[in-house]
């Protein structure tokens, strides 16, 4: 299983701007400014649809083999392929065009389709600068798939839930085997050819009272630019006509909070317990996403993280046979724009119906978000984890909010300090020898 659809952060990060310093070892805040961004949408490419060597027991997406039942092959075609690449370089008024490819496991398409992918985005990037992520489970990582990375200059995204013991617990092969030893090989390799990798760490009920392990566990892979994705689902007590289990908050039927799925205090705490660690030791060195964006919106600047903005629809999800939508954890007949055959990509991210469904997570808030202190820094999360209750019945309100709740309230002063340390031109690293960490810690 892939589990990257939120963008990986490590290339506008504040943080990583430390070792961009000028010569008087300062940081200005039209430096960070620089790091974001310019707008432009991007694509949850899924060659492979939700094809996977390993079967994750909380995998949101294998089930979506059941949308395409009448598929002869999950293979995306050459003819998908280059309209997909030439429209997406196309639609870009940008200089840089950052393409995503994950699955399902999209090694498992063979070295041969990725040749094509650099061979397509050759011939159609004019003067555009084209970058690419693979997300994988790294189990099928070998030496000719490093050469090629390295050579392409990928940035790979490795899944991996931390030490045997937690990845283990539902990372598992088709076969029941663990797969940790075999993601780990992969890794091994990745450093051999010195092939930039960040991590993928879903926080689930087996990990999510381990943090500290965890975290040193991923530092000593050689992990720097750290993702943690925290898991919510609910599953349906029946199938809908689709053959779903995992449900929208929309759905309307009986549908139970999975066992899998992390507690919001779980989560909060997780990551206060990785902040205290990394803001006395890791500051400048080690890259973490949630951090990063929680930086870049004290600052009031955009975060670069849908779940963390104010509104989304900016990243969409392409699937093997180029049917696109809205978001690729909102892949659901309800959530179709188009196949890209018969509408070009630009038009289904500029339709209506995608500008509201980015506007819904602004405007579908309850008043417990509309109130809240940390709005500027939550935006009440992603929708998809909006299935509880506020505690006077509103709907809508996060799974995660207390955990989001804990989690701001204890990063704001350090928050507030690396803030006013990047707006008067120096490293937010400074945090690492102030009083504030004396003090508090
Ligand atoms: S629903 Fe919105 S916030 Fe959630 S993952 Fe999709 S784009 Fe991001
Ligand atoms: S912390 Fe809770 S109440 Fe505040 S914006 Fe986030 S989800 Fe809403």
């Amino acid at each position: 299983m892939t589990f990257r659809s939120r963008r990986a952060s490590n290339q506008n990060s504040y943080l990583r701007s430390m070792p961009r310093l000028n010569k008087n070892n300062t940081l200005t805040l039209g430096d960070a400014l620089k790091v974001s961004r310019p707008r432009a949408f991007m694509m949850m490419a899924k060659p492979i649809g939700p094809i996977c060597n390993l079967n994750c027991t909380y995998c949101y997406y294998l089930e979506k083999d059941r949308l395409y039942q009448n598929s002869s092959s999950f293979k995306m075609s050459d003819e998908i392929l280059e309209e997909f690449i030439k429209q997406f370089i196309d639609s870009h008024e940008v200089p840089i065009v950052s393409f995503t490819w994950q699955g399902g496991e999209p090694t498992l398409l063979g070295l041969d389709f990725f040749e094509k992918v650099v061979t397509f985005q050759a011939k159609y990037r004019g003067n555009k600068r084209i970058e690419n992520a693979l997300q994988t489970n790294g189990t099928r990582l070998d030496e000719a798939w490093c050469r090629f990375l390295k050579r392409n200059d990928f940035l790979v995204g490795i899944s991996i839930d931390g030490p045997a013991k937690y990845h283990n617990y539902y990372r598992k092969f088709k076969n029941g085997q663990p797969s940790f030893e075999e993601v780990m090989r992969g890794i091994r390799l990745l450093r051999r050819f010195r092939v930039e990798f960040n991590t993928l760490t879903v926080i689930h009920d087996a990990n999510a009272s381990y943090a500290i392990e965890v975290y040193r566990f991923l530092k000593k892979i050689g992990s720097r630019y750290m993702q943690f994705i925290p898991i919510v689902e609910r599953e349906a007590d029946q199938t809908t006509p689709e053959g779903l289990k995992l449900v929208t908050p929309n759905y309307e039927n009986s549908a139970t909070i999975t066992n899998w799925s992390v507690r919001a205090r779980q989560f909060g705490k997780f990551m206060i317990q990785i902040f205290d660690e990394w803001v006395q030791k890791d500051v400048g060195q080690v890259f973490i996403q949630l951090f990063d964006v929680t930086l870049a919106n004290w600052l009031g600047t955009a975060p670069g993280l849908c779940v963390y903005s104010e509104t989304c629809g900016e990243g969409a999800a392409i699937e093997h046979n180029g049917d696109v939508y809205s978001c690729d954890h909102f892949v659901y007949p309800e959530h179709f724009l188009g196949n890209i055959k018969e509408k070009t990509l630009v038009d289904m991210m500029g339709s209506d119906q995608q500008i509201q469904f980015g506007k819904n997570k602004r405007d579908n808030l309850p008043d417990q978000c509309l109130k809240c202190k940390f709005r500027f820094a939550c935006h009440g999360g992603c929708p998809k984890s909006r299935i509880a209750l506020t505690p006077d019945g509103q709907p809508g309100l996060n799974w995660l909010c207390e955990g989001y709740q804990l989690f701001f309230e204890h990063v704001s002063p350090y928050m507030e300090f690396m803030a006013n340390e990047l707006l008067n031109k120096r490293p937010p690293a400074n945090i690492m020898h102030s009083k504030l960490i004396k003090r508090q810690l």
